[in-house]
């Protein structure tokens, strides 16, 4: 019996064939009737990327300092992941977990080697970080019993943490605003304050399941765990039992210079999760599990996917850390990750500085013209998309950027150039007007 035969016409064609042309404007209202509403107005259309640069439907370029929200570690339309990828799905694309595949093992190695886990170790695939979260969470629910017969119920999270927005990463997630519509949330979590290592060790004991950390809390606004504090959660996890899973999605695969934030801090945790950057623009999210104890708590049947893992974004993932490994890039996000800073505390508009590697925050000093309660951040981000940067605002005197890693310092001053102007512009838009 023979294949289907696929017609001429269907053997290639770009997507945006399929799509259609239209403006931005026109894009955005086909947008509003058709997409539910979650995400509010799309900032822009984009239409095609290349390197750190995206083009819009209008035809106008930005310097993408955001990177897709810390994802396009390699920019865009890398040739080589674009090359591995598009050659895995023309070889294998999908074959659930019944089955496995080259990449996949590939991968889960790697992912053991370059996060220094030791012998005993295992990788879990899922597609995104809230997935990754999702099976932490489960694996955490499985450290059931403590050493005097009884039981463990509780989850400890920090105050700022953003974990994901399933239930089960909702309710690590500390944000009222994102919880309380869906509560019920799956309990026995509680959130300690960020940063106060004796709020911690007062929160966790023998009932206590496991405590989730991001090394740099990034929704938040970049801000960093203080110096030894995860060395004491360490301590003081390991001392009752608990097991210390360490949120890695935003700040891994290379986004503060090295593999793991947590790199160099002496610290095995028993858990890290992954996603963002890992695939270089492809969905894929990662839960690496530390030593054979941590390794075994979900057994056969506990828990699955039937995407995650797939032999495409597993490419993906070996091709970007490959790439990463191979051209130098470790070394180009530290040094330009080092400039860009120094170039932004330099200027008297902005109050403060955070982050490593190319994972940059900044708060803006609030001019006395503007008002207390003005969202000067959203401004500048308007400001920069209209001067052709893309920046992020995840508070209204916060800026984020998570460039891709290859950025130059050349772009880097560009933005650091630029962004006494923006924010001059972004003030004019919020100074109450003058009635005549
Ligand atoms: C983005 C993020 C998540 C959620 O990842 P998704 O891929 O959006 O599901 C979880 N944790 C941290 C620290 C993140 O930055």
């Amino acid at each position: 019996m023979s294949q289907p035969n696929q017609s001429e016409a269907l053997e290639t064609a770009k997507a945006s064939e399929l799509a259609g042309a239209s403006s931005g404007a026109e894009w955005l209202a086909r947008y509003s009737d058709s997409l539910m509403g979650v995400f509010g107005t799309p900032q822009r259309v984009l239409v095609r990327g290349q390197g750190c640069y995206v083009w819009d439907a209008d035809g106008r370029q930005y310097l993408d300092l955001l990177g897709g929200i810390a994802v396009n570690a390699l920019g865009h339309a890398h040739p080589f992941v674009t090359s591995v990828i598009s050659s895995q799905l023309a070889t294998l694309g999908h074959v659930s977990n019944f089955f496995t595949s080259p990449t996949q093992v590939a991968l889960a190695e790697k992912l053991l080697a370059i996060t220094g886990a030791p012998a005993g170790s295992k990788v879990f695939f899922a597609n995104s970080g809230t997935e990754a979260n999702e099976a932490a969470f489960k694996l955490a629910r499985r450290n059931s019993k403590n050493a005097e017969g009884g039981r463990r119920t509780k989850v400890v999270a920090l105050e700022g943490a953003f974990h994901g927005r399933t239930m089960g990463a909702l309710a690590l997630t500390a944000k009222k605003a994102y919880r309380e519509p869906f509560e019920p949330l799956p309990g026995g979590v509680v959130h300690v304050a960020f940063g106060d290592i004796e709020a911690l060790r007062a929160e966790v004991d023998s009932t206590t399941q496991a405590v989730f950390l991001e090394p740099i809390q990034g929704e938040a606004g970049v801000v960093p765990l203080p110096e030894g504090y995860l060395a004491e959660a360490r301590r003081i996890t390991r001392d009752a039992g608990a097991l210390l899973i360490v949120d890695e999605v935003q700040t891994g695969i290379g986004r503060t210079g090295s593999w793991l934030a947590i790199e160099g801090s002496g610290v095995m945790p028993d858990a890290v999760t992954l996603a963002k950057g890992l695939g270089g623009g492809f969905p894929i999210g990662a839960v690496v599990t530390f030593g054979p104890e941590a390794s075994a708590f979900l057994s056969a049947g506990q828990h699955g996917t039937t995407f995650g893992g797939n032999p495409v974004a597993t490419a993906a993932a070996l091709a970007t850390i490959h790439a990463i490994e191979s051209q130098g890039v470790l070394p180009n996000v530290l040094a330009v990750g080092d400039r860009l800073r120094e170039r932004l505390v330099a200027l008297p508009e902005v109050a403060e500085v955070r982050g490593r590697g190319l994972l940059v925050g900044l708060d803006l000093a609030l001019p006395a013209a503007v008002p207390d309660d003005a969202n000067l951040a959203a401004a500048v981000v308007n400001a920069a998309l209209d001067a052709g940067f893309i920046v992020n605002a995840p508070g209204p005197r916060t800026l984020r950027l998570a460039p891709p890693l290859i950025l130059t310092a050349e772009q880097a001053d560009t933005f650091a150039d630029a962004l006494p102007g923006l924010i001059a512009a972004a003030v004019a838009t919020l100074i109450p007007k003058e009635t005549p």
